[in-house]
């Protein structure tokens, strides 16, 4: 019964999520799901991303947090447009909540629009919002092993982005069984090691989102 209830949820959300999706490519913007648990450096990673590119793309920014729009606010002081949503406790964006915060966008004028989701490794991966990709974001203070004991957001997304890898010589993570795990889990993955803090690769980061909102995502 609760199997058939899911299944139920997660197809009314495919529908809202599919027109969401047209809606994006009628207005020509590229949208990326930033997905990852509370710390992992989300919106760390924005505001990097923000000051890389936004002399060359427009940005939107959805915030997706269960209360509180301290992110929003975040981002909003590097003079980007950004929507808080609040979920209320909901621990995951699903399609409807991204197209009412869409409500707070001209999208005619933006080419690039990230939504952060709720921090949280497990549903946010279960429900599309319309995205062209999903990207997810771990840090390494989170363990090795985390890519067998939490596949799905692996299996979804088309970048992992590795963080904080400043702080490697501190710990015992073993990196080629992360790695060799994660590419287990999705062999389609793309691993970036980075550090929002000294800045260690967010150039291949920088590129590739480039490259796919010049793109279209397509
Ligand atoms: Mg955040
Ligand atoms: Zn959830």
């Amino acid at each position: 019964m609760e199997i058939r209830v899911v299944k139920n949820i997660l197809e009314a959300n495919e529908v809202i999520a599919s027109q969401n999706r047209k809606l994006f490519a009628e207005k020509g913007v590229y949208v990326a799901n930033l997905m990852g648990s509370p710390g992992a450096g989300k919106t760390t990673l924005l505001e990097k991303t923000i000051e890389h590119i936004k002399g060359r793309m427009r940005i939107g920014v959805i915030e997706g947090d269960i209360a509180t729009s301290r992110d929003a606010e975040r981002i909003a002081a590097h003079a980007i447009h950004a929507v808080q949503i609040n979920t209320g406790g909901a621990c995951h964006l699903d399609g409807n909540m991204v197209r009412g915060g869409l409500e707070g966008f001209d999208l005619d004028q933006i080419d690039l629009l990230i939504v952060e989701n709720v921090g949280n490794l497990v549903c946010p991966a279960e429900f599309m919002i319309g995205e062209h990709n999903k990207v997810m974001i771990i840090s390494v203070t989170e363990g090795d092993d985390k890519p067998e004991k939490y596949p799905l957001m692996f299996q979804v997304s088309s970048v992992l982005l590795l963080n904080k890898i400043d702080l490697l010589p501190y710990l015992d993570f073993d990196m080629k069984r992360f790695q060799g795990e994660a590419l287990k889990v999705n062999p389609k993955l793309k691993i970036m090691a980075i550090s929002c803090k000294t800045g260690e690769g967010l150039d291949n980061w920088f590129r590739w989102i480039e490259e796919r909102t010049s793109k279209k995502g397509s």
